[in-house]
């Protein structure tokens, strides 16, 4: 009990007070916040901090984001040319950084933002989620502010996953194809959607509420395997009349540039319905991870890996060292895993784990991995694991 002047209050009705006021004020006082307007250098800047290499993704991005801000701007004007929304289909393999640019924007320009999958969503009727459950999420990101939700950002994963099976446009509807990316199609293009504010199948008495989609940045993503081919084979029946080289032997030697030749026909043929494609205007592809890159991942980033194992330890104050013969193999290891950036984080857990369970237990002041305990952790690691990918993929 804390006692007033004339009055008593308990510790449990503080905390209920707390929380109603925190709900009440929270959202008026957010979307009072003009909108956080950012110029393409100073996005790509930002993005450089976090994200390393995918130079040119990052680049178109950074101008699609302004551009679709500044159309946000513009509404408020009666203006004759209107800029039309221009969603993003990132484009590249796994583990290459496609989430984190869409999760480090939304945070550099203080946006709601969800991540949605888009094998998850079914067409309605059909057992899954439904496609409105998308806008719930970005509403909780929201503190169920609606303002703030209709100019956030959704990145939709997996969008490659929802390809029609089959080049006949004819066939009957799949569920978990054709059907969802008509689903989407609605969402993207901008629409009132009556959204469950808690999620869930839609019942005839929930009350909804309404979201407006039309200011809202959906950047889908997806790795598109066997794009690449579709694009080769494309270029290559373009007749070519220089030098003896053949287009595939040219091709062969920049392999991952091709995905950069990708225009709205390789798309159509790997399953994406036209309507959808038109409504993802700007493409960004990004570059499969090279080692050069995986190390600069390990310890450049502001958030790197191994400059969070560090700030672990100096918790402990325990003075954490690498030495580039440990980054150098983790590196190795991470290539063999062919999971991009995501193999970085899952050998170094993997490394750790004795080091974060005994030292904090330990009088050590300082711990240094080198090559050696590297290789032996993973020799232990493996030994445990035989059915780890990396197991497999050092037999192989
Ligand atoms: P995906 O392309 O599959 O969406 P993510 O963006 O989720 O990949 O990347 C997984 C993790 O790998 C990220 O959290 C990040 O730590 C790391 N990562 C991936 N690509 C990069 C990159 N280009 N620069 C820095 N870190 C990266």
């Amino acid at each position: 009990m804390i006692s007033g002047i004339d009055a008593h209050i308990c510790d449990n009705c503080i905390v209920q007070a707390y929380d109603l006021w925190q709900q009440e004020m929270q959202p008026r006082k957010k979307s009072r916040t003009s909108l956080h307007l950012v110029k393409p250098v100073e996005i790509k800047r930002h993005l450089d901090q976090y994200i390393i290499g995918q130079e040119k993704a990052k680049k178109i991005i950074s101008v699609a984001v302004y551009n679709h801000y500044k159309r946000l701007l513009q509404k408020h004007r009666d203006d004759e040319v209107t800029i039309e929304k221009s969603n993003v289909l990132i484009i590249g393999d796994t583990g290459t950084g496609k989430t984190l640019i869409a999760r480090t924007l939304a945070k550099l320009l203080q946006v709601p933002f969800a991540i949605a999958d888009a094998t998850a969503i079914t067409e309605a009727g059909y057992v899954g989620e439904d496609v409105e459950t998308i806008l719930t999420r970005l509403l909780q990101a929201a503190n169920y502010d609606i303002e703030a939700a209709e100019r956030g950002i959704v990145y939709i994963d997996e969008i490659d996953k929802i390809a029609r099976k089959g080049d006949n446009p004819s066939i009957t509807r799949d569920v978990s194809g054709e059907g969802v990316q008509q689903a989407l199609l609605k969402i993207l293009e901008g629409t009132i959607v009556n959204v469950p504010p808690q999620g869930g199948r839609k019942h005839p008495d929930a009350k909804m509420v309404q979201v407006n989609t039309e200011n809202i940045l959906f950047i889908c993503g997806g790795a598109f395997e066997g794009l690449d081919k579709k694009i080769a084979s494309r270029l290559d029946q373009r007749p070519i009349g220089f030098g003896s080289q053949s287009l595939t032997a040219r091709i062969q030697k920049e392999e991952y540039n091709l995905l950069e030749h990708v225009t709205a026909q390789d798309l159509r043929s790997f399953g994406l319905i036209p309507e959808l494609i038109g409504r993802l205007p700007v493409i960004a592809t990004m570059h499969p991870l090279d080692k050069v890159a995986l190390r600069r991942i390990l310890t450049e980033p502001k958030n790197a890996i191994i400059k969070q194992y560090k700030k672990l330890f100096e918790m402990e104050k325990i003075k954490l060292h690498f030495t580039e013969e440990a980054l150098d193999w983790i590196v190795e290891k991470a290539v063999a895993l062919k999971l991009g950036a995501r193999g970085l984080r899952s050998i170094c857990e993997a490394v750790m784990l004795d080091a974060m369970y005994e030292l904090p237990s330990m009088a050590v002041k300082e711990f240094v991995v080198d090559g050696e305990y590297v290789r032996r952790q993973m020799e232990k690691f493996l030994a445990l694991h035989p059915n780890h990918p990396q197991t497999h993929s050092e037999a192989a």
